[in-house]
């Protein structure tokens, strides 16, 4: 197979999706290793896709505060959920300001595929390597080269790899001379060492913490795993821990000065589930009796659920993680266009960049946020 076109997109994903959609023109193919469009997104937000969030802001995003802010500006959380209206997609907000698809993410799908010709999509076709050519780019493939004037990087990042993720994104920037950040899984569930093995009995109840990695506090869910901890509290802790500690209060609601002349258990005042509260007496070396009876000592022990500090053993890795920490690096791509400041016509967008939002709907809005930028440079 030899093809040309004038603008190739690599990556049939959130943002590759949304460009094309958007593409005011025709000369453009779209091409994905997956036999089907869109494949994150069908499986995003159990099933239901959470597309944006109705609080938005760029301190929700690790990266270049002012790029983020740059970019998200242009098409925020309402243009998008407008964008959407205007398709027939009304997304429903649930807690947490977060935006689904009321039934089934293939309706964000099914939007976005209706904006793109099917003959314009490429699919079970792997990218191997992007070159240099007279006319721009020769693109190798599994099936053949592909000769294209401008390439769209929005190939994602590395997490989820059964989904069709690869590192070619990564790749194609540092063979063109992009500085790439150091790379790891984000939103992701921690394992833990043998001193927290005690988590893993507990496999499949959750509870509200609030817990603290370095200067961020987070307060949400915690779902013990059969791997460790994970949830929404943990997944966001994830984006801020490199190695080191953490810190967990599991009993934030809890007042211990007020309890301590109760007649009730211990383990009745503690606010956890039954099982919890008496795997963390245990570890802790407290008899389960009532608290007027704890002595010092013993609370002393039980005021360490405030202030639980350990070191994850590390994370349940790219397999699991819902995106990839680290990218691109932002400097040297323009954020009014999105296009390479190193090389004409070669364009980045969506988890490719150093860019990584928090749980809520920001990976897919950073993604439809910099597909826009890049539409409108690519329109003119
Ligand atoms: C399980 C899960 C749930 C998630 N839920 C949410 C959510 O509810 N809300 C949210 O905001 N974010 C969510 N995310 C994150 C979100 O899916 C991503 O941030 C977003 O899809 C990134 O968009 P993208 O276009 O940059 O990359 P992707 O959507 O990953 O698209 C990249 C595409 O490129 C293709 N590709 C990769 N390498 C090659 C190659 N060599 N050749 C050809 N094609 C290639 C991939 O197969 C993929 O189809 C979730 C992620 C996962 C894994």
């Amino acid at each position: 197979m030899k093809k040309e076109t004038e603008i190739l997109i690599l990556g049939a994903g959130a943002s590759g999706l949304m460009l094309a959609a958007l593409l005011e023109r025709d000369d453009y193919l779209i091409v994905d290793n997956n036999p089907k469009i869109g494949s994150k997104i069908l499986v995003s937000g159990g099933g239901k896709c959470n597309i944006t969030n109705g609080n938005l802001k760029a301190k929700n995003y690790l990266g270049e505060q002012r790029f983020v802010r740059n970019v998200l500006k242009r098409f925020d959380n309402y243009d998008l959920l407008a964008w959407l209206e205007e398709r027939r997609l009304k997304p429903i907000v649930r807690k947490n300001h977060q935006y689904f698809c009321e039934h089934s993410a293939k309706e964000l799908v099914s939007v976005l595929e209706r904006e793109i010709a099917r003959k314009k999509v490429l699919l079970n076709l792997e990218v191997k390597e992007v070159k240099r050519a007279k006319r721009g780019f020769e693109v190798i493939t599994n099936r053949g080269t592909i000769v294209a004037k401008k390439i769209v990087v929005a190939t994602g990042g590395l997490s989820f790899p059964k989904l069709g993720a690869t590192s070619i994104g990564y790749e194609i920037a540092k063979s063109f001379g992009h500085k790439v950040s150091t790379l790891s899984a984000g939103l992701v569930g921690f394992t833990v060492q043998p001193e927290e093995f005690f988590f893993k009995a507990l496999s499949g109840i959750a509870i509200e913490v609030t817990v603290t990695v370095g200067e961020k506090v987070i307060n949400g869910s915690l779902l013990f795993a059969h791997k460790g901890i994970s949830g929404p509290a943990i997944l966001d802790a994830s984006l801020y821990w490199q190695k080191g500690k953490i810190a967990i209060d599991f009993i934030p609601s809890v007042n211990l000065e007020a309890v301590k002349s109760s007649k009730k258990n211990i383990s009745r005042v503690l606010g956890l589930p039954n099982r919890v509260a008496k795997a963390f007496l245990e570890k802790l070396n407290v008899e389960d009796r009532a608290c007027k009876e704890l002595d010092a000592e013993e609370w002393k022990k039980v005021e360490t659920l405030k202030w639980y500090s350990f070191a994850p053993a590390g994370t349940f890795g790219y397999s699991k993680a819902e995106v990839t920490k680290g990218g691109v690096v932002l400097d040297e791509v323009d954020a009014s266009n999105m296009m390479s400041r190193k090389v004409e016509n070669l364009y980045f967008i969506g988890e490719v960049l150093d860019v990584t939002g928090e749980l809520g709907g920001y990976n897919f809005q950073w993604a439809f946020s910099s597909a826009y930028v890049c539409a409108k440079g690519l329109n003119r």
